[in-house]
């Protein structure tokens, strides 16, 4: 069987994510590896970030507070927790990662925009 994204950043190497042994080999229960099957599934679902398009935007929220709400990237295709850390980590602010939403405390869409066209992504 060739594997699709063979050679590329996307190449998932055959082996168990719990045993860390090559499928063939692997002797995990039907759950271990049905949960490997989720991910590689997730894995598969994961759209190139070039082909998305994100949307940044400042929302007021109770009391005042502002967040930097990023929406048009959905779960299924994205890995929206990395999304979520990268940002955190490049605004320095903390952040939740909702459904298909991201949310950044306090109002940084200019850097959020900045280091979601560094991931690739087309933005808003
Ligand atoms: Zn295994």
């Amino acid at each position: 069987m060739t594997r699709l994204f063979a050679g590329t950043p996307f190449d998932i190497p055959p082996e168990c994510d719990d045993c860390g042994k090559l499928l063939s080999e692997c002797v995990c229960s039907p759950e271990q590896k049905a949960a490997v099957a989720a991910k590689q599934q997730r894995e598969a679902d994961l759209l190139p970030p070039e082909k998305q398009t994100a949307r940044v935007n400042v929302q007021k929220r109770k009391g005042g507070r502002k967040v930097t709400v990023v929406e048009g990237l959905t779960a299924q295709a994205n890995d929206l927790k990395s999304v979520l850390a990268t940002l955190q980590a490049a605004c320095g602010t903390g952040g939740t990662s909702k459904g298909d939403t991201v949310e950044l405390q306090g109002d940084h869409a200019g850097q959020v925009r900045t280091s979601l066209r560094e991931i690739g992504y087309r933005v808003k």
